[in-house]
Order: structure tokens, then sequence, then C-alpha cells
């Protein structure tokens, strides 16, 4: 009987349906992979005031100019803080608002690793295919294929419906407070109507979702929050001579084991949960038996998430512990030892319910927990399925990929994107651009590229995402 319903529930699996109409659009891509290799070559690190260079961003402003000149006519082009763009396509007299997200900064690239690069980061050289150098898939990419599709698309003689922004921001990799969050909260004070929020994030996952030979479009409807605290751990005062019991690190360091053997608690809900729904009717009958029966099987499949970094952090709020502090001197004892932890938080969970998790953890007695720095975010709210801003992506993916599977999912680590949630909750995190877990190693590390054939789907795709508004 068990097994019966087991292979039943495997076999009546049914794919979800899309039902938005396809719309042709005419793209031409002449051209756009030697602009995306030009944008490349300017060395746009995130700055680090004020002493950083900022002139690459000066240099990447003035191309966009050159290359775009009918957006820059039509648009209204703001800059916060002299370096992040915000361009304002006005669109029908009291309109609501969609804003379209990229980032010009990138990470640096190590020294160490420069002669591992088969081309070198900042030459932008188009070769084999590929457009190659840092920044190709994180984030220039998005900058340039919305700025592509957006030029040829008001070139037209097109205006939108509703009024459109472009926010390009400098600061991204390194919080984005500078840039993207002013433009957020300048809009929040404004009290705009937003329908909805695009996104860099999750990827076209080849390979990646376990039991799907196919490849699988996951959309980001969600984001991990974001906490660092202070665990600062009292000592019994005392001499390096004669050290007394309760020594401050070596509390620290028993809080720092109870956090790794009592971490929060993981579940196998919300995103992660609609993602396997989503995808269970496409895996293989192995999987399929076990994900459509999680009923049964759900305590199995979350043991294997547990297991892996990856699929845990999915699961549950994570802490990672990242710096340690305590006696400036090796002969002196100190009063108190200083443990920062950098807290990853699910969508389950809130700030609030990490700082009382801690208070349980640890007791007042010896340990205080202080939050610290300036980033500091809640899980963002879960995006629609359904909707105008749903709808306008699935409707862009499925003329530029036919018939990929579209499955919402989170983002584990944090973009621009977060400091819309304030705005609206339909915020997607997503670029089509297929990628293999090679290709994600590319992000942020050595020979990061992107296939032309990918970079000129995805001006494919703005251009049907734009004319949706
Ligand atoms: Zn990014």
């Amino acid at each position: 009987m068990l097994v019966a319903v087991l292979l039943i529930r495997a076999m009546t699996a049914q794919d979800h349906e899309v039902r938005v109409e396809p719309m042709d659009v005419a793209v031409s891509v002449d051209g756009a992979a030697e602009r995306l290799a030009q944008a490349i070559r300017e060395p746009t690190i995130s700055p680090w005031y004020p002493e950083d260079d900022v002139e690459p961003f000066v240099r990447l402003r003035e191309f966009l100019e050159e290359s775009f000149p009918r957006v820059h006519e039509v648009a209204e082009r703001r800059l916060v803080n002299d370096l992040t763009l915000h361009y304002v396509i006005e669109g029908d007299p009291g309109s609501s608002h969609v804003v379209f997200l990229a980032h010009m900064d990138v990470v640096p690239v190590e020294e160490t690793t420069l002669s591992e690069w088969t081309h070198p980061p900042f030459d932008g050289v188009v070769a084999d295919g590929f457009v190659w150098g840092r920044g190709t898939l994180d984030n220039k990419q998005n900058v340039m294929a919305i700025m592509e599709a957006a030029e040829q698309w008001l070139e037209e003689g097109a205006r939108p419906e509703h009024t459109l922004h472009f926010v390009f921001g400098h600061d991204e990799e390194v919080g984005g407070t500078r840039g993207a969050k002013v433009v957020a909260d300048e809009m929040k004070a404004n009290g705009l109507e937003v329908v909805a929020v695009f996104d860099e994030g999750l990827v076209i996952a080849d390979g990646l979702v376990p039991g799907v030979d196919e490849p699988v479009g996951l959309v980001g409807i969600t984001e991990k929050g974001y906490l660092t605290v202070e665990i600062v751990a009292r000592g019994d005062g005392g001499h390096a001579s004669m050290p007394p019991e309760g020594l401050a690190v070596v509390r620290l360091s028993e809080a720092m084991q109870r956090l790794r053997d009592h971490p929060m608690p993981a579940a196998l809900d919300g995103p992660t949960e609609m993602m396997l729904e989503r995808t269970a009717p496409r895996m293989n009958f192995g999987y399929r038996v076990l994900f459509r029966n999680l009923w049964l099987f759900r305590p199995v499949v979350l043991g294997q998430m547990t297991a892996q970094p990856s699929t845990n952090a999915v699961v549950r709020t994570t802490a990672a512990p990242t710096m340690l502090r305590a006696s400036p001197r090796e002969n002196v004892l100190p009063q108190q030892a200083v443990g920062t932890v950098n807290f990853r938080i699910h969508p389950r969970d809130s700030i609030d319910g990490v700082l009382r998790y801690l208070e349980e953890l640890l007791p007042e007695e010896y340990y205080q927990v202080e939050p610290i720095g300036e980033m500091r975010a809640e899980p963002s709210p879960l995006a629609r399925l359904e909707g105008p801003g749903y709808e306008a992506l699935e409707r862009a993916v499925t003329q530029v990929y036919p018939g990929l599977l579209l499955a919402p999912n989170m983002l584990v680590g944090a973009a621009d994107a977060r400091h819309f949630t304030g705005l609206t909750s339909d915020v997607y995190r997503f670029q089509p651009i297929p990628m293999t877990s090679r290709d994600l190693e590319r992000i942020h590390g050595t020979d990061e590229r992107i296939a032309v054939e990918h970079y000129e789907a995805l001006i494919r795709y703005y251009a049907v995402l734009l004319r949706q508004w």
C-alpha cells in the first residue's frame, strides 16, 4: 500500500503551466559583445572612500553616454554620490514605477591569481565565443544589456506607460549604501508606487538542481537577511603567571563551539519547498519518488541538505565566526575577549530572533552580544509568482529560452535589491544566463567570462521585459 502511494504520487507530478503569450521582438546585437568588452576595460573596483581611484567610473559613464545617445536624450540622468547612475524614463502622468537594477562596480582580482587568467581580467578580450574579464558575469553584462535593449526600443520611438528607473550602483559589492540604497530611500520618501523591481541574482542552473537533467531558471524571490554581532566574553581578573579558572578567551571559544553545536533550526519550507514542488515533475523517477513524497521523506532530505554547506545555507540561518580579538600583549590576561560573527538570516527568522537565540545560548553572566556595522537587513519578503512583475519576467524568459522550466528560489548572498523591498515585495533577482557549477566559480573568481551567445540572449530578454511596461 505504502509503495503504491509513493509511486502514484511520483507518477502524477504535474508541470506548472506557463500561461503567458509569446512576444516576438526583432533585436539587433551588432557590436554588442565588443561594447561589453569595452566596459570591462574600465577597472571599476568598488571604492572605499575617499582615497580610491574613481576615474574608471567616470570613464565608464562617458562611454555609456557615447554608446547610448538615445537613452541619454530621453531619460533624465541623476548622479548619486557622484558615481551611481539613476536614469528615469517618464511614463504616462500618474503612472506607477518599475525599477531595473544592475551594478557597475566589480570585486578586485587577487595579484597571485593574475597568471591563471586565460586573458587578463581588465583587457576586455572577445575570443573563442566569449567575452572575458572581471564583470562579465557580475555585473556589467546587466548594465550593458539593459542599455542595449533600451537604446533600440527608444530609437523606435516607443515610450513606456510606466515610469522606468535604471539604477546602476557603484558600491554594490561593498553594501550599496552610498548608491542603490540612497535611490531606494528617496523613492520611499517620495511615496512612489512601485510595481516590480528586477535585479541580478540567480541564473539558469545547468546541472545544479538534484535529479533534473535539463536547465532550470531559478528566480530569486527573496534574499536572506544580514546581521553581524560582536560576542563579548568577560573573564575573571588575574595575572598571567597565576591564571584563574574563568578566562575570557576560553569562554569565547566555548561560545563559538556552542554556536557550532546548536545552530538555528533547519526546515524544508518557504522558497526551497516551492522550488522542489515546481521542479519535481521534471526530476528523474528516483528523485521524483523522494521529492513528491516529502510527507514521508522530509527528514531524510533535510538531513542530506544540512550536510552540505551550499544546501545547509538555504534551509537555515547560518552563523559564521570571522574575527577574534583579546589581549594586546602576550603576557597580559584580557578582561574580555571579543568574537565577530556574521549571520545570514533565513526568511522564517528575523534579526530579533537571532538576538533571542544568542541570549538563550550565551548566559548573561559571562557574555554580552552587540550588533555592529552599518549593514543590517531583515530577510526580504517573498515576491509573488503571479502578478504583472512575474508575468513580464516569465514572458521575457520564455521568449528567449522556450520551454525553460522556471522555479523560485532564495539568494543566500546579498544584492542591491534588498534596499528596494520596502517599496514592493515583487522584487525578482534573476538573470537568464545558463551556468554550470564551474561557471559559478568564475563569479568573483578566475576566468570570469560570458558566452557571446548568452549575452545576446540577455539583451533579447531585456528587450521583451522592457516592452511589457
Ligand atoms: Zn553582483
